[in-house]
């Protein structure tokens, strides 16, 4: 694929030669070329911008072989609802690639839209997880319990399904009524115990920080953000393509991410026995200790439950290699390669021309600012309102709020009034006994003078002392 895949909305108006700009979607060329070489994974999510139109930032991104974010996706929208993602997840499908893990936050809408008949977002075409640091934030903000938010996370991120009953039983005990919140979430969604490998070991995302960095400042327009954030991916290309190059140069196979954790397993103070059992399984046990792991080379497992999610040989494996005196990087998933990491960032990057030489899209109309109520509280439309109104030719009353109708004016007092017929002539109630005049005690006695003095101004003021 080789083009630029852009899709655009618009809100049409009754002047056919004008429209409301209300959002565009783009992947480049270069993302696309690259993603087939990532992990299968993607992460969505989006973010407000505070520029001169609030429009929101919607965000697809993928994991290269350095387990480091790889821009596939962008969309500007004028708001994110179900609609709106429904557009965005429908675009992410030039990726083409089956079996993808979609990582993202409990958005209503998000998981409307994965959860609609006919969607290729669920299984068995693809799965979908949620994102462990949104799901614990949603827990918090229901029970509002750190102690218990950190528990939930702890059964999120155990490996092994007996730590994982081990937290929720926990939690169980300390409050049935969050275990029972828990619970409506299907575990594989949230908790890597139960995820399948699906998610390679990392069930969150924290792609607004990422978002941030990459961004330029806020407030410019599209096509500027557009042009920056191009010049932004096409730094970086250069930048992993260079440094991948090098290394493949210089002899290796495997990309830091890999190298960092294997150092860091070989670095653990514990000295493991290696005891070889039968069909080619290691049993692997701290010194003294009768319960330990059995690790399969072959089938590249651990019962720790590491080497399966990570895709990378855990501890255990790793000192069944150094006993073996085998490479444990042949272990270790084709994902991390550096031959991946390079292609992902191969695609080639052409000079931008200028946004003047730019070619006239023919069969749009000339878009104008969308049209984004203001947050007012006045239901109407503002001034800025009014000037585009006047631009399409169209009746800015039909923005103003059905609250402020005529109609409805007319309608609050529309009640009928009869006349009142003499109280005489008023039904008995039944049920209700006879009323007497309330019980109101007798006003107090007037204030008696003395010498002039008023009552008030007699008493002793004994808990006052004199400075
Ligand atoms: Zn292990």
């Amino acid at each position: 694929m080789s083009y630029l895949w852009t899709g655009n909305t618009y809100d049409h108006s009754p002047n056919p030669e004008f429209a409301s700009f209300c959002g565009v979607f783009w992947a480049f060329p270069q993302s696309i070329e690259g993603f087939p070489h990532c992990k299968p994974l993607i992460v969505v999510d989006s973010k407000d911008l505070n520029g001169k139109y609030p429009m929101k930032l919607m965000i697809a991104s993928g994991f290269d072989a350095d387990n480091c974010y790889f821009p596939l996706a962008f969309a500007f929208t004028k708001e994110v609802s179900s609609d709106s993602w429904r557009w965005f997840l429908s675009g992410i499908k030039v990726t083409q690639r089956k079996e993808l893990c979609l990582i993202s936050s409990l958005d209503p809408d998000i998981l409307a839209v994965i959860n609609e008949p006919g969607s290729l977002w669920k299984e068995p075409w693809a799965y979908h997880r949620f994102c462990l640091d949104h799901l614990s934030s949603q827990f918090d903000d229901v029970f509002q319990s750190s102690r218990l938010k950190s528990l939930m996370k702890q059964a999120g991120l155990a490996i092994q399904q007996d730590e994982f009953d081990f937290h929720m039983e926990t939690i169980e005990k300390e409050n049935p009524e969050t275990r029972r919140w828990l619970d409506k979430i299907p575990p594989h969604q949230w908790a890597l115990a139960h995820d399948g490998g699906r998610s390679y070991g990392d069930m969150t995302m924290n792609i607004e920080k990422y978002i941030c960095e990459s961004l330029p400042s806020p407030g410019l327009p599209v096509t500027a953000v557009t042009l920056l954030l191009f010049d932004e991916i096409r730094m970086n290309f250069h930048q992993v393509l260079s440094d991948s190059r090098r290394r493949l140069n210089q002899g290796d196979m495997y990309t830091k991410h890999v190298i960092d954790e294997l150092e860091e397993f070989r670095t653990a103070s514990v000295t493991y026995v290696v005891m070889p059992l039968d069909n080619n399984e290691f049993k692997v046990t701290e010194p003294l200790q009768k319960d330990g792991w059995i690790v399969q080379l072959s089938k590249c497992t651990c019962t720790c439950g590491e080497f399966q999610k990570n895709k990378i040989s855990c501890v255990h494996a790793l000192t069944v290699c150094e006993k073996l005196k085998i490479n444990p990087l042949q272990y270790v998933d084709n994902c991390y390669s550096l031959e991946l990491l390079y292609r992902t960032y191969s695609a080639k990057f052409n000079p931008v021309p200028e946004v003047s030489a730019w070619p006239e899209v023919s069969g749009v109309p000339t878009l104008l600012p969308p049209a984004i109520p203001p947050p007012t509280h006045n239901k109407f439309p503002c001034l800025h309102t009014l000037a585009v109104c006047e631009k399409l030719k169209i009746n800015p009353l039909q923005y103003v709020d059905n609250y402020c109708s005529l109609e409805r004016l007319d309608r609050t007092y529309s009640a009928k009034f009869n006349p009142v017929p003499e109280v005489s002539g008023w039904p008995e109630a039944s049920g209700v006994p006879t009323l007497f005049p309330p019980v109101i005690p007798p006003p107090p006695p007037p204030p008696t003078h003395v010498s002039g003095m008023s009552k008030r101004k007699t008493t002793p003021r004994t808990s006052q002392k004199k400075s």
